[in-house]
């Protein structure tokens, strides 16, 4: 297995000869690498404004530590967002209680410039298994209070993990009223899987709310910043931050649409070129996001895939699968609307066709194989059940899904499937449908046995398939078992030792300021039985 996976890792042709002349663009920045230094830091200056206009966040909850992150900017939408040149100081205080009568943990950081002055510090030395608060203060100003929590101990018997799961936020689309649902949620974090900004304005029929300024097309550091602030201007999406820590994941959209790894898809930027956009856009990401500056973005590169656990109950792998993946083929004749959809293409079939990368197949293959947890949650970009349109004269192919990397999902399904690895529940977003699905150790061979669940999550705000398309697909693909592509929304999980729980919670398209959700369906999963069921 593991022989394999790395045999396949070795073929990739397309991303080593990528990668070999990618390598001079290692060194385009280094920013992160160099630590920022303290001593030239502002602590007495005047802010023209509210600093904290950006709210604050906090993510990674682990047994004895979490991330917590603001970025000062009085001006969001200015370049340099309205602060000074130079770096400033920044307190932090992490409390037990909301008025910090008892700070447990306090400190100095620096917001510097050529980060956009944000502030992302991991607060270690906590408990296990308790809710903290947080809080920043710089130039006299204090920040709103933020409310985060860690998780239980490696060896806790936990009889409970509650989470949400959502994806794709164009803001033109509609209303964040699915943030504000899940900010009033009694949950244990949010599990945020990809297009977190989009970068494509949607057509004006579609708008529901506009934005000023539009983004960029100059694809600039500027460009990313601006539209994350914009973004983060949001006060649902703002108060979901500061109720709960975040697990995060990126997608396409964060850099741009359908990119595969190292390959701009709209053929506008040579690797060069595009190498510094893709470092543009993880530097701004990273900028406006609570993860760990121990991941923090070299240049075009960032090593974002990580893992969790919760107590004995679950672990949980976040997959990268944007940044490793081979490039688009069967370009061409057989790709119909502008490479969308494949038809009668045998090159997806290659073998050495990765969406992971071999390193990161590897690994998922590893941490599966050694898990203890007794639920193992794989959570990546997209839909990895079959979701093709069945023609009488073939298949058509979604180009920019695991449908196009059949190979690279049947080493994914052998990794769970030898061993046998129990109680694997596959987690994705992207698509903008609810989906509950079986997956089969070989995908698409209705005999196949059903090896692991799967839970895809409708879009926060983004359009999905028309009613017509959904149910071409629902007709083709016997494994999908739920399918709702009419509903803007997120999952609401509840996971105990014996049993999981999801909620599919929806409202109509688009999301209105007021649009209230309700329970679309929900299923459950047995442990010990592989395969959604209907509540
Ligand atoms: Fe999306
Ligand atoms: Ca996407």
């Amino acid at each position: 297995m593991g022989a394999r996976i790395i045999g396949a890792a070795m073929q990739r042709r397309a991303f080593l000869s990528g990668a070999t002349s990618a390598a001079a663009l290692w060194a385009w920045t280094r920013l992160f690498a160099q630590p920022v230094r303290a001593d030239g830091a502002l602590r007495h200056w005047h802010a023209p404004a509210d600093l904290f206009t950006l709210g604050v966040a906090s993510g990674e909850p682990r047994p004895g530590s979490v991330v917590i992150w603001t970025r000062l900017a009085p001006q969001p939408l200015q370049p340099g967002g309205g602060m000074p040149p130079q770096s400033v100081a920044v307190r932090w205080e992490v409390a037990d209680d909301p008025r910090f009568a008892r700070i447990v943990r306090q400190g100095e950081a620096v917001a510097d410039p050529s980060r956009a002055h944000s502030v992302h510090v991991e607060v270690d030395g906590l408990q296990p298994g308790r809710h903290y608060h947080y809080r920043f203060m710089a130039a006299g100003q204090s920040s709103p209070i933020g409310r985060t929590r860690t998780a239980p101990a490696f060896d806790a018997d936990v009889d409970r993990l509650r989470f949400a799961l959502a994806s794709c936020q164009h803001y033109e689309m509609g209303y964040y009223t699915a943030h504000r649902e899940i900010a009033h949620q009694d949950i244990d974090f949010v599990l945020f899987v990809g297009d977190y900004i989009y970068e494509t304005p949607t057509l004006a029929m579609l708008q529901v709310r506009r934005h000023q300024p539009a983004f960029g097309q100059g694809f600039t550091l500027t460009d990313y910043r601006t539209h994350h602030a914009l973004y983060k201007l949001d006060a649902d999406l703002r108060a979901c931050h500061a109720t709960h820590p975040w697990l995060l994941m990126w997608d396409d959209h964060e850099v741009r649409n359908d990119y595969d790894g190292l390959i701009d898809p709209e053929g506008d930027f040579p690797l060069e070129r595009f190498m510094q956009v893709r470092a543009a856009a993880f530097q701004a990401y990273f900028e406006h996001m609570p993860i760990s500056p121990t991941r923090a973005p070299v240049g075009p590169r960032a090593h974002l895939h990580h893992q969790l656990a919760w107590g004995q109950l679950a672990d949980l792998w976040l997959l990268d699968t944007r940044q490793f993946r081979d490039g688009n083929v069967c370009g061409g004749a057989s790709t119909l609307w502008r490479r969308r959809a494949l038809w009668r293409c045998s090159e997806i079939e290659a073998a050495e066709r990765s969406m992971l990368g071999g390193e990161q197949e590897a690994w998922i293959a590893a941490r599966l194989a050694a898990s203890t947890g007794h639920w193992r949650f794989i959570a990546q970009t997209t839909q990895v059940a079959p979701g093709l349109f069945g023609t009488p004269f073939g298949s058509l192919t979604y180009a920019d899904g695991w449908d196009a990397f059949p190979q690279a999902r049947e080493r994914l399904m052998a990794a769970i499937a030898q061993p046998r690895v129990p109680d694997v529940v596959v987690l994705g977003g992207d698509v903008h449908r609810h989906v509950a699905a079986n997956l089969r150790q070989h995908p698409r061979q209705g005999d196949s046995r059903i090896i692991a669940s799967e839970f895809v999550t409708s879009s926060i705000s983004s359009k999905g398939l028309s009613e017509l398309m959904i149910a071409w697909m629902k007709r083709s693909n016997p494994d999908l078992l739920h399918l709702r592509g009419d509903e803007r929304g997120y999952c609401l999980f509840d996971v105990t030792p014996r049993q999981l729980q999801c909620e599919f919670r929806g409202t109509l398209h688009p999301v209105r300021a007021d649009s209230r959700f309700r329970t679309q369906a929900t299923y459950v999963v047995e442990r010990g039985v592989a395969g959604p069921q209907k509540a």
